[in-house]
């Protein structure tokens, strides 16, 4: 049976929202991304919204305990019972260890963690692309470099902790959005 309870991992810009929606439609379960709940949150000029848009506007992480909270609550909703796709958390090993934590309490596990690998210097040309179509304010040039470099620094080693939990499908990102979904549906296969 295909894995419902999802990770999706990768660098900014790697097309993880867009094949996140793709997958949560195909499989018929949730997308959960904390980028677009901050974004939802900073919209609404919510507390969660003031704390999280400094960071965001500079390409810098959220701190944890406000990003876990966000998660924690969204996991806990009724529509992700039959499984979900996480795309864009965890990013940082504390968040890892948290979800850790509250899955068992929620009665399931992460069944895979998709990590999806592409050329860095690809990826800015592709964000400076993006913000010329979207207009994101962390989509700025230095913004971008700082969003690549925490990457590298946080998330990146969290390959290693869904390596070692056996549950990691390493896939290329590089190519057409189709031919990477291809390659996603291969992996859960
Ligand atoms: P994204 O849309 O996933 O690229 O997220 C946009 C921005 O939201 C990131 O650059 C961070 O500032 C913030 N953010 C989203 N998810 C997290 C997370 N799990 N931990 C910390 N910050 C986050």
């Amino acid at each position: 049976m295909t894995a419902r309870r999802l990770l999706l991992l990768g660098p900014p810009g790697a097309g993880k929202g867009t094949q996140a929606i793709r997958l949560a439609n195909q499989l018929g379960i949730p997308q959960i991304s904390t980028g677009d709940m901050l974004r939802a949150a900073v919209a609404a000029g919510s507390e969660i919204g003031k704390t999280a848009q400094a960071h965001m506007d500079a390409g810098e992480l959220v701190p944890d305990h406000v990003v876990i909270g966000v998660a924690e609550e969204r996991l806990g909703q009724s529509d992700a019972t039959d499984g979900f796709i996480l795309d864009g958390f965890p990013r940082t090993r504390a968040q890892a260890e948290a979800l850790d934590g509250l899955l068992p309490k929620l009665g399931c596990k992460l069944e895979c963690c998709i990590a999806l690998t592409v050329d860095p210097e690809e990826l800015v040309a592709r964000l400076l692309k993006r913000a010329e179509i979207e207009g994101r304010a962390d989509d700025n040039e230095k913004a971008i470099r700082t969003r690549m470099a925490v990457y590298e620094e946080k998330t990146e080693p969290l390959i290693d902790h869904y390596r070692a939990k056996s549950i990691l499908a390493l896939v290329d990102g590089l190519g057409e959005v189709d031919e990477v979904a291809v390659r996603i549906t291969a992996a859960l296969g």
